[in-house]
């Protein structure tokens, strides 16, 4: 799978794909992950991606040619799957779009800044738009990097058994159960008898109504109540 991230600021994303899962999946060489300089795809001479908005009003608007420039570059290379930008009237993004975005092959991914970009970029290019939740952030690098990790983390091969995604909350319709480690009592703090006793099957139940009782007080609306 292939990641292709449009950015005015790079830099943004040096450091989340750089270490963990996300540098794992790369090295092992699951995942590319290429994040491309926008201003190095303006053709004037101060590199600027943006302009003010038509009809007045305040904060700039991201420019259609810059980024066309940068589609259709990429896209003369290789063929692609979807074309997302990340904004916060998309789809919010969860568990099922993580999925199904996993089993594609080749992505690019937008990421806005300022007022936005230019509508024209939306209806020509753009083949899906997600948001990562109700609330307006500076630039779509934090979301794209939420997107990213979200999805390669869920391609076979990526997490080893230890980090198993299966069990994980939204995975299925509950939460995921709660964890513990060593020390089996810190300063009177114990855990929970069941979890030491060695018998499978039955903590394997205990894990169960545990995710079930924390689904049902937290999120109710999971479990269709
Ligand atoms: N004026 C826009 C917000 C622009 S914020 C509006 O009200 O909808 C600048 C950029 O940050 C956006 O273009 C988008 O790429 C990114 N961004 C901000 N919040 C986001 C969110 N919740 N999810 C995804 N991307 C977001």
């Amino acid at each position: 799978m292939r990641f292709d991230i449009i950015s005015v600021l790079p830099a943004l994303l040096d450091s989340p794909f750089a270490h963990s899962i996300l540098q794992r999946a790369q090295k092992k060489g699951i995942v590319e992950i290429v994040v491309h300089n926008l201003r190095e795809y303006a053709d004037n001479k101060q590199k600027s991606v943006d302009d003010y908005p038509y009809g007045g009003g305040s904060g700039m608007v991201m420019s259609i040619p810059p980024f066309a420039k940068c589609i259709e570059a990429l896209k003369s290379e290789r063929e692609y799957d979807e074309v997302i930008f990340m904004s916060p009237d998309g789809v919010t993004l969860n568990q099922t779009i993580a999925n199904e975005l996993s089993c594609k092959g080749n992505i690019i991914v937008l990421c806005g800044h300022y007022k936005g970009i230019d509508q024209r970029i939306r209806d020509i290019y753009v083949t899906r738009e997600i948001s990562i939740g109700d609330y307006v952030l500076s630039g779509g690098e934090l979301p794209a990097a939420v997107l990213v990790d979200a999805i390669v983390r869920l391609i076979p091969g990526v997490l080893n058994d230890e980090t198993s995604a299966l069990s994980d909350s939204f995975q299925g319709e509950l939460l995921d159960a709660p964890v513990y480690t060593r020390p089996a009592d810190w300063k009177g703090h114990k855990v929970p008898a069941i979890l030491l006793s060695g018998h499978e099957s039955k903590i394997n139940e205990w894990r169960h109504e545990q995710a079930v009782a924390r689904t049902r007080k937290r999120r109710p609306d999971l479990l269709g109540e």
